[in-house]
């Protein structure tokens, strides 16, 4: 049997507790979201959705090809420069998802010879970018600029540091300011991944970089997901000129890949420009956030004060913190649950995330509901 490994896998994984299953959303389902990464409400607002059929309509369903053949509409390169306006960089390129943004970024940027110092507690996506580039990867503390600057010393020549922005699974920030110091000090670049920023940090939710005044910056890129705040799908970089054209021609989740579908570009510009004309939002989404933290802070449970719209509450184990999201559920409150191997420090958490559209009313059931559960 070719394959009964994975027979193997699986009774393992149930032993352990930690299958894990797809639960169809239904449209308009009752539930209390304070699982999904819609900060800002904005994935079914009608402009969004409009944006959306509006751009499909006009360029089809996909499109058709990839960026350097046909898949670059006029909607693309208009979503690039709004993008890149918005954010304070002077160019910008879009891919199909964040995930590839992030391969792109790190591979073509980290070529034979560099160094890739990487924060340890990077997303999947810059893990997998490290991985798959040429340079030589060396895992450091998190969010530690010292840890940062010993690997940099260690080991003179041409280095990028990569770090996310918000820390997917704590909600915590990285200390851009310092690591931006650091890499000048040793004429490092610097690539941040902005995918829990945009949108909820920075003026108006320009974003990290731009709260940290990197936007711009000749040595920092930045890459972002259209499918958080923004309310679509899709993701991209973010940089110097001259460094977009690199990816053009170098990275292969560009040049290989369909380019972004018309309908997630379109409903991206529609949430750039409503974020244009109400900034309140992302100021709204960190302040849901301090919220629920204080209140399940003052109700005893152990979480993590947000830099932005991710609260993380710990759970006293994997299978526990599984039975409680499900009892969440039960009781009308959908939360995230991180274990492991999602979470390699082994400690389980719920993840909860704050929306701008959250009232004081859902707010406070929430707390209540996740009190009621606790295991
Ligand atoms: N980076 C981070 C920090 C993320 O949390 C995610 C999404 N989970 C991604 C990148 C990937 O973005 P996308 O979902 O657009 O592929």
């Amino acid at each position: 049997m070719a394959f009964g490994w994975i027979d193997e896998q699986a009774r393992a994984r149930r032993r352990a507790g930690l299958v894990r299953t797809l639960r169809p959303r239904p449209a308009g389902s009752p539930l209390l979201d304070l699982a999904s990464n819609d900060y800002l409400g904005l994935a079914r607002h009608p402009e969004i959705v409009e944006g959306a059929a509006e751009a499909a309509r006009r360029w089809g369903g996909g499109s058709t090809g990839s960026r350097l053949v046909t898949g670059t509409t006029e909607l693309h390169a208009e979503l690039e420069r709004e993008l890149a306006d918005f954010c304070g960089f002077e160019a910008a390129l879009v891919f199909s998802s964040g995930y590839a943004a992030n391969l792109a970024a790190v591979t073509a940027l980290a070529p034979h010879g560099s160094l890739i110092v990487s924060d340890a507690g990077n997303h999947a996506s810059l893990i997998d970018g490290c991985r798959l580039a040429r340079g030589t990867t060396q895992v450091v503390e998190h969010a530690e600029p010292e840890a940062v600057r010993k690997a940099l010393s260690a080991r003179p020549g041409p280095a990028v540091v990569v770090s996310d922005t918000v820390f997917s699974v704590d909600g915590d920030a990285a200390p851009l300011a310092e690591l931006a110091f650091v890499c000048r000090e040793f004429g490092a670049g610097l690539i941040v991944d902005d995918a829990h920023g945009l949108g909820v940090l920075g003026t108006g939710g320009r974003g990290a970089a731009q709260a940290a005044r990197l936007a711009g910056a000749p040595d920092t890129v930045v890459t972002v997901t259209l499918s958080k705040s923004l309310g679509s799908q899709g993701g991209a970089v973010l940089g110097p000129a001259g460094v977009i054209d690199h990816l053009v021609n170098t990275a292969r989740t560009f040049i290989f890949d369909t380019g972004l579908a018309p309908a997630a570009a379109g409903a991206a510009l529609a949430a750039l420009r409503l974020l244009r004309r109400e900034p309140e939002r992302a100021a709204r989404a960190r302040a849901v956030a301090t919220a629920l933290y204080d209140r399940l802070t003052a109700e005893g449970h152990e979480a993590v004060r947000p830099d932005a719209a991710v609260v993380s509450v710990r759970a006293p184990s994997a299978d526990r913190a599984v039975r409680w999201a499900a009892d969440c559920r039960a009781a009308g409150v959908a939360v995230g649950c991180f274990r492991p191997p999602s979470v390699p420090d082994g400690i389980s958490r719920l993840r909860l995330t704050a929306r701008a559209d959250l009232t004081d009313e859902q707010i406070g059931r929430a707390v209540r509901v996740i009190g009621e559960t606790r295991p």
